[in-house]
């Protein structure tokens, strides 16, 4: 697993400086652009400064050859999975499984941005395939994040299950049965340590 630590300036819009309040859980993304790698993703993020694109960034970006970027500190906040619309399942801001896994944090005044860490991937294609070099950088850099703070891979959720109407990762909004295939590839990677 390579990862290159390349962290974002510190500012308002894609890395506020503030801490974790604790960490229940890892938040798994697409960047929904086949054209940008993982520097490129990174760049955007850092772009965000200046206040005219609003709030986004990850703590993790993993390329199509399967490097990893950190972009953001993990015992940082970064802005992946705050809503302000409604799920339309729960009704709620966020799904019945995000309140189960992140209680209080995932509320109308507050945001499981406070206690997740984030990780998007780089997609292949447009419909959101990963490469085999992604997906196992995935598994390596999930296992490990799991690992140290004590979680198991029940704790690992796509943005689609934490705010339900954004279709985010494609693949694993669409076919839940691969989520479920991946995470079971990192609890096996945590029993092989
Ligand atoms: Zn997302």
């Amino acid at each position: 697993m390579q990862i290159i630590h390349d962290f974002l300036t510190v500012n308002e819009y894609s890395r506020p400086g503030r801490k974790l309040n604790e960490v229940l859980g890892v938040v798994l993304h697409w960047t929904a652009n086949v054209y940008a790698n993982a520097k490129e993703t990174r760049d955007y993020f850092e772009s965000k400064k200046t206040g005219m694109g609003g709030y986004a960034s990850a703590h993790y970006i993993i390329d199509q050859n399967g490097l990893i970027v950190a972009a953001v500190p993990e015992y940082e906040v970064a802005y992946h999975t705050g809503s302000s619309l409604r799920d339309p399942k729960s009704g709620k801001v966020y799904t019945d499984e995000a309140r189960r896994l992140f209680g209080k944090y995932a509320s109308e005044s507050s945001s499981p941005n406070i206690c997740t860490i984030g990780v998007e991937l780089c997609p292949k294609d447009n419909e959101g395939n990963f490469t085999d070099a992604t997906i196992n950088s995935a598994i390596d850099l999930c296992a490990d994040i799991l690992t140290r703070y004590g979680l198991a891979a029940d704790r690992l959720i796509t943005h689609h299950d934490v705010v339900g109407w954004k279709d985010c990762p494609k693949l694993w909004t669409e076919k839940p049965a691969l989520f479920e295939a991946f995470k079971l590839s990192v609890a096996e990677k945590m029993l092989r340590g």
